[in-house]
């Protein structure tokens, strides 16, 4: 589908998350164009690095964008953009257009892990977040890799290699650093302690979903979606299956470049 006189419409949106900076550019509403994902948030280099680079896999200038739109924590500051919108709105759109139907989003980024309703027509409903502590969220899985001396993204293959779970109590970061510390001082597989994080992580992520009623079917989004493991452990521990997808991480982003759309066709 084009303009009236025949061209395309490219459309940006920008997350400005607070681990990672991530553009999404959409061709008319419907085909993701290029995309990009700097793993470093606002206030750092990684929002202009993501922006020039999605314009650059693209090979679109900025004048060739008819509308950009920013979301995520650092919205405010990203001064390319033309409209912005809340992390909700951008996730709820997003995730409509990633998962048709989709009921429930669980999104757990680098920072906080926010639960959205949606309605049956893909509408935002109601919505929990935890913003207060890092329990449940990116953050916890960066520090609990840290003492492992991995990186997040080995997580989940690690995880796929453990036979038992090493059975981490604690929920709370600073607690749940000690008894890592002491599973690792006895000898326990790698493989048993990251099982362990992730049931950890998915005793305080399924804490906030069972805030609203779970109503299903439901979606995982955000950078740790990618971790399968914590997707087995969450799925597990609420009892059902859910969906994820490659771009799970661009969700908010792609939320955005179709708010730029639909504002840009108005
Ligand atoms: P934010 O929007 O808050 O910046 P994101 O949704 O971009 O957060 O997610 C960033 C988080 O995703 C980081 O904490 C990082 O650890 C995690 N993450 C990113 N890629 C992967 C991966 N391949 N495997 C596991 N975790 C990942």
């Amino acid at each position: 589908m084009g303009n009236a006189m025949g061209t395309d419409i490219y459309t940006l949106g920008a997350d400005i998350g607070s681990a990672a900076s991530k553009c999404v550019i959409l061709k008319n509403g419907a085909e993701m164009a290029a995309s990009t994902v700097e793993s470093a948030g606002a206030g750092t280099g990684g929002p202009a690095r993501a922006f020039e680079g999605v314009l650059a896999k693209a090979g679109l200038r900025r004048e060739d964008i008819a509308m950009i739109t920013a979301t995520g924590y650092g919205r405010n500051s990203f001064a390319e953009a033309d409209l912005v919108i809340s992390e909700l709105s951008a996730h709820a759109i997003g995730a409509a257009a990633f998962f048709p139907g989709v009921r429930t989003v669980i999104d757990i980024g680098g920072q906080d892990a926010k639960v959205l309703r949606l309605t049956e027509a893909g509408v935002l409903d109601n919505f929990v977040m935890n913003d207060k502590c890092a329990a449940g969220t990116g953050r916890f899985l960066e520090v609990m890799a840290r003492i492992l001396e991995l990186d997040v993204t080995q997580l989940g293959d690690m995880d796929g290699k453990a036979e038992q779970s090493a059975g981490i109590s604690s929920t709370c970061t600073v607690f749940a650093e000690s008894e890592v510390i002491s599973q690792l001082a006895k000898g326990t597989p790698i493989p048993e302690i990251v099982r362990g994080i992730h049931e950890s992580a998915a005793v305080r992520t399924a804490s906030l979903v069972r805030r609203m009623n779970l109503v299903l079917p439901a979606a995982v989004t955000g950078g740790v979606a990618q971790n399968r493991g914590m997707i087995r452990a969450l799925g597990q521990e609420l009892g059902c299956e859910l969906m994820i997808s490659p771009d799970s991480q661009l969700c908010g982003a792609y939320g955005a470049a179709l708010h730029a759309y639909r504002k840009a066709g108005q």
